[in-house]
């Protein structure tokens, strides 16, 4: 027998229109692109959504057509990404910190058919647009005055072309399950893959995300997202701050820790989220200054491991600090660290244990670790094995790869190796392929770098796994030195000593000037593995 409830499509829509009816007069402030701070609302946003997918929709732009965006955090970029995917078209975000050739890439394996973009990005765009075969026109996401001189095939500057719509449109009502939005990971290995969210899965997502024990902002609340829309669907943040009536910041090209500080501070922000080296840039930028914002209450930061000392940092100004794992192939929200019982009552250094974790998973993921056969481990926190994941809002497949990418119950490999205890807390050891395969036995290089960095002279630590005629691997440490600082193998080695299991010791230790990093801001290894493919340690 089936329940007798509405059939209610989830739609991505629906929660702008909620917003714009409930919380319509609800701001949305922005650093814009051309300098001057932008103010709007809720209302004005959908009343100008409703005209971008009425004028897509006259372009001849149909259901399951591709628009891009490669744009900044603004107003305009959260109205296309709601025009867009209101006419049942799919929004995908380019990160334009990807390569050239990259973007190129994954322009064409999308299919885009229109590219919106910021005037920040033209150039680029400009020197890839004869091999972009499937973009039939460029909208820049500016006024008149600002229009750059482009070469870009029909460029028209944004408001010009929305102002040719009046805005008598109604969105479209389609099955939850058809394809709202795409993102591609960064592709350290391989070609980038493309995640395809459905209109159910974002929405399911935005209501796992407004939890309090999650991003837990509401209508009272102020949220700055630094993370920007093209990284990972925006953290969900583009869907759970209209769909609470949440005030919105948004930060625009500047990300700079004097940048977002003056934002933090004066439109009173309570929530932030937002990468490490984000907030290293606005702690660097607070502590050198001397200043305080009292208004904020929450910075949720993921993307990476949170460390300890900024986690600190922010407990002791008072504000939450809440430690985040996820994956743009779970749209992207995993885990969070937060004190629940019996832990609630924790202070100081015991608080910090737990917070430090990746967290727990809230309704809607479903996590287990397993062994390299797929037999699941323990959750005893000790035992790390690779993590696998099930939900609503989590990738079956990737756009156009024909792979099976579930185990035979349904999960999906996040690529990941973590531990898991017995109150559900998951800790992240390493990359499953950047685990140290020593004698059989795995040895976390995240941990090893995280002790490393604790060294005083050194300033960023990667390590790899390098072949061993024994032991199969064996763990190598690269290191970057602080400027002006001075520290041998010895010392190093010294320092690490005593604080991991004899046998996780490096067997060497290699300087380098500077360490690659992703896109996303991560360590390179693969770059680094290509750097050290002729090192051999020494005495083999
Ligand atoms: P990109 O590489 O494009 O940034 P994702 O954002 O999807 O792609 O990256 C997801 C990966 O980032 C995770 O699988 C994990 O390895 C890493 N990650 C995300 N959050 C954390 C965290 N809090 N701690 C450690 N690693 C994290």
């Amino acid at each position: 027998m089936l329940g007798l409830m509405q059939d209610w499509p989830l739609l991505c829509h629906r929660i702008l229109e909620h917003a714009a009816l409930i919380h319509g007069t609800q701001e949305v402030v922005t650093r814009s692109v051309e300098g001057p701070i932008h103010r709007t609302n809720y209302a004005e946003i959908h009343k100008r959504a409703l005209k971008i997918s009425q004028r897509l929709d006259r372009d001849g732009i149909r259901l399951g057509d591709r628009v891009a965006t490669i744009a900044w955090n603004t107003w305009r970029h959260l109205e296309a990404w709601y025009g867009i995917m209101g006419i049942g078209a799919i929004c995908h975000t380019v990160n334009p910190r990807l390569f050239p050739e990259q973007i190129a890439w994954i322009i064409n394996h999308a299919q885009d058919r229109v590219v919106m973009t910021d005037i920040t990005f033209v150039p680029i765009l400009e020197k890839i647009a004869d091999k972009l075969t499937s973009v039939e026109r460029y909208i820049v996401l500016t006024d008149k005055t600002h229009m750059p001189q482009t070469t870009l095939k029909n460029a028209v500057a944004y408001e010009d072309w929305i102002a040719e719509a009046d805005g008598h449109f109604r969105w479209k009502t389609f099955d939850e399950n058809t394809a709202a939005a795409m993102c591609y990971t960064s592709g350290t290995t391989g070609d980038p893959k493309g995640v395809l969210y459905s209109h159910r899965s974002n929405v399911m997502h935005a209501l796992m995300a407004n939890t309090g024990d999650s991003l837990g902002a509401c209508a009272s609340d102020t949220m700055l997202p630094v993370v920007p829309l093209f990284h990972a669907n925006s953290w969900g943040i583009a869907f759970s701050a209209p769909s609470m009536g949440t005030k919105l910041v948004l930060p625009g090209a500047k990300l700079d820790g004097a940048s977002v500080f003056e934002l933090l501070e004066t439109e009173k922000v309570t929530h932030t989220a937002g990468v490490p080296t984000v907030w290293l840039m606005l702690l660097n930028h607070m502590a050198t200054n001397k200043l305080k914002l009292p208004h904020l209450r929450m910075v949720v930061c993921g993307g990476s491991a949170m460390p300890r000392s900024m986690i600190k940092a922010f407990v002791d100004m008072g504000v939450t600090a809440r430690h985040a794992w996820g994956m743009t192939e779970m749209s992207p929200i995993g885990t969070l660290a937060t004190l629940k019982p019996p832990f609630s009552d924790l202070a100081g250094e015991e608080a910090l244990d737990i917070l430090q974790t990746q967290g727990y998973p809230p309704f809607g993921v479903q996590m287990k670790i397993t062994d390299d056969a797929g037999k699941e481990l323990p959750w005893d926190g000790k035992t790390f094995g690779r993590l696998k994941v099930s939900g609503p809002s989590v990738a079956k497949a990737y756009y156009r790869v024909d792979a099976d990418i579930l185990d035979e119950n349904g999960f999906f490999d996040t690529g990941d190796v973590a531990t898991i205890d017995p109150n559900g807390y998951m800790r992240i050891t390493d990359r499953s392929k950047d685990v140290i395969k020593s004698g059989g036995e795995w040895i976390s290089s995240i941990d090893l770098e995280n002790l490393a960095v604790g060294h005083p002279a050194v300033a960023e630590a990667a390590v790899i796994g390098v072949h061993h005629p024994k032991w199969d691997e064996r763990p190598l440490l690269i290191v970057q030195l602080k400027q002006g600082q001075n520290a041998t193998k010895d010392d190093i080695l010294k320092f690490m000593d005593g604080k991991i299991a004899k046998w996780w010791m490096p067997d060497d230790i290699a300087f380098v000037d500077g360490i690659p990093h992703t896109a996303t801001g991560k360590i390179l290894k693969t770059a680094l593995r290509e750097q050290f493919k002729a090192y051999t340690f020494p005495g083999t």
